[in-house]
C-alpha cells in the first residue's frame, strides 16, 4: 500500500512505524514541515498507565522510550503556600523533542522515509499523487480538517482561559499544580520535570486575570518576568524559559466523521484533549494503534477506515469527555481558590467525576481522612 502521512508528530510517526513493521512492502512516507531537530514545547506527560498501552503492540518501542522517562507516584497541589502531596497518581514525562528523535530513529530503522522541511498544503500536491491512503496527522490546526469541516462534521469550541507553555531549569520533585492568588486573579502553573535538569512550566489564567494583568500589551520578556514574580517561591531562583511561547486559547476539537474518501484524521487533528489530563500524546498514539489494527482486520481502505472509527471512538470519547470536564474546572479556578487547601485539593482530585471518595481513600488515605475531618458526613461513606 502507498501511504502518505502529513505531520511527523507522535500520531503520524507511530502509525508509520506500526504499518511498516507489520508489512515491509508498504511504501510509507511522512512529510514534516519542520526541521529534524526543532519542535515546539518542552516535555509531555503521560498519565497513570503511562506507556503500558504500547507494550502489547510494540514492546521494542516501549523498551526504547521507557529509560528516557521521568516517573513519579505523587502529584502536589500548591494552594498559595500550602503544599498538599497526593499519593496514587502515577505520571511519566519525557521531552517532546527527545521523544520525537527516538521515534524518528525507530521508524527510519524500519524503513519509513521522513521528509523534513516539507509542508503539504493541498491534497493535489505531487507528493501525495497515487496514494492509497492519506493520513492527516498534522496537529490541532490541521488544514485538511479545517478546509473540509462539512465532510468531517467538525466542531471547534474555543475555550476562554489563556495558557502559555514555558519551561524552567528547576527540576521539580513531582508533577505539581501551583495556584497563587494575585491582585489580578489566580495564576496556575502545571509543572513537572521531564529530564534531570528541565521541567515543563505551563501557566494558565482565567480570561479576566489575563486582561487585568495587562498581558495583551506586554512584551514576551515582561510576560516572563511577571510570571517569574508570581511563582518566585516555587521557582526558587530558576528562570522561566521560552521556546516560541505565546498565550493561546485551547480549542476543544471533535469530528463526527473521521475519514473522507481515502483521507483519514488522526491525533490532535482528529480531536484535542486538554493538557490538564496529560493524555494528548497518548491519545494520538492510541489512534495510531487503532488505525493499524483496523487495517490488520480489514485490508480494504474504506472498510478499515470505518472499522477505525468503530473501535476507537467509544474509549476515546470517554477520555475526551473527562478532558472537557477537567478544562472547565480550571475556568472556575478563582472561585475554587476560596476553598480551604484540603477541600481545594480534594475538589481537584474529584473534578472529572472519574475519582470518587472511595477511590480517594484508596489512593491517598491521608487526604481522605483530612477531608473527612472537615466534612464529617463523608466519614461514614462506604469504601
Ligand atoms: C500547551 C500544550 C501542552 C501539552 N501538554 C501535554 C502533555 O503534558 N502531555 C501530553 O501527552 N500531551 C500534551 N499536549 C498535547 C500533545 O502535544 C499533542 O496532543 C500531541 O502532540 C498530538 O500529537 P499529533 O501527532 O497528533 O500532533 P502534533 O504533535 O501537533 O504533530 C503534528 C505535526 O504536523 C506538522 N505539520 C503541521 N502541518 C503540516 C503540514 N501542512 N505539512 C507537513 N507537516 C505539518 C507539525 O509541524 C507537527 O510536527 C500539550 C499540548 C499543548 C498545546
Amino acid at each position: 500500500m502507498k501511504i502518505r502521512i502529513l505531520g511527523g508528530g507522535p500520531a503520524g510517526l507511530y502509525f508509520a512505524g506500526l504499518m511498516k513493521q507489520h508489512d515491509p512492502s508498504h511504501d510509507i512516507r511522512v512529510f514534516e514541515r519542520g526541521p529534524r531537530d526543532a519542535t515546539w514545547g518542552f516535555g509531555v506527560v503521560f498519565s497513570d498507565r503511562a506507556l503500558e498501552f504500547l507494550r502489547g503492540d510494540d514492546e521494542a518501542l516501549y523498551q526504547l522510550l521507557t529509560p528516557h522517562m521521568e516517573t513519579w507516584q505523587n502529584i502536589t497541589i500548591v494552594h498559595n503556600d500550602t503544599h498538599i502531596p497526593i499519593a496514587g497518581n502515577g505520571f511519566t514525562a519525557i521531552g517532546r523533542l527527545e521523544m520525537l528523535k527516538l521515534l524518528y530513529a525507530h521508524v527510519e530503522g524500519l524503513g519509513v522515509s521522513i521528509v523534513f522541511d516539507t509542508e503539504i498544503t493541498s491534497l493535489s500536491q505531487p507528493e501525495l499523487a497515487g496514494a492509497d491512503l492519506v493520513v492527516a496527522a498534522n496537529g490541532a490546526f490541521s488544514w485538511v480538517r479545517s478546509e473540509n469541516e462539512a465532510k468531517f462534521g467538525t466542531s471547534v469550541d474555543w475555550r476562554p482561559n489563556k495558557f502559555i507553555w514555558y519551561g524552567t531549569s528547576k527540576p521539580f520533585d513531582s508533577l505539581s499544580l501551583t495556584f497563587r492568588d494575585t491582585p489580578h486573579g489566580v495564576f496556575c502553573a502545571h509543572h513537572y520535570r521531564y529530564n534531570p535538569g528541565m521541567s515543563t512550566f505551563l501557566v494558565e489564567v482565567e480570561e479576566q486575570t489575563w486582561k487585568k494583568a495587562g498581558f495583551e500589551q506586554m512584551s514576551p520578556e515582561d510576560t516572563i518576568r511577571h510570571c517569574e514574580q508570581v511563582f518566585a517561591k516555587v521557582l526558587d531562583g530558576h528562570p522561566i524559559l521560552s521556546n516560541n511561547s505565546y498565550w493561546r486559547n485551547f480549542p476543544a476539537i471533535w469530528n463526527e466523521r473521521w475519514s473522507a474518501g481515502n483521507v483519514v484524521l488522526m491525533g490532535d487533528a482528529l480531536r484535542t484533549a486538554h493538557f490538564s489530563i496529560g493524555s494528548g500524546t497518548r491519545l494520538a498514539m492510541e489512534d495510531a494503534v487503532a488505525l493499524f489494527k483496523a487495517f490488520k482486520e480489514q485490508p480494504g481502505v474504506p472498510q478499515a477506515l470505518a472499522r477505525y472509527q468503530e473501535i476507537r471512538q467509544p474509549p476515546m470519547k470517554k477520555i475526551w469527555n473527562a478532558a472537557n470536564v477537567s478544562l472547565r474546572w480550571y475556568e472556575h479556578m478563582d472561585e475554587h481558590m476560596k476553598l480551604d487547601p484540603v477541600t481545594f485539593a480534594y475538589n481537584y482530585m474529584t473534578r472529572t467525576g472519574r475519582v470518587d471518595h472511595a477511590e480517594v481513600r484508596k489512593r491517598d488515605p491521608g487526604l481522605a481522612a483530612a477531608y473527612e475531618k472537615l466534612h464529617p458526613e463523608l466519614a461514614a461513606a462506604p469504601g
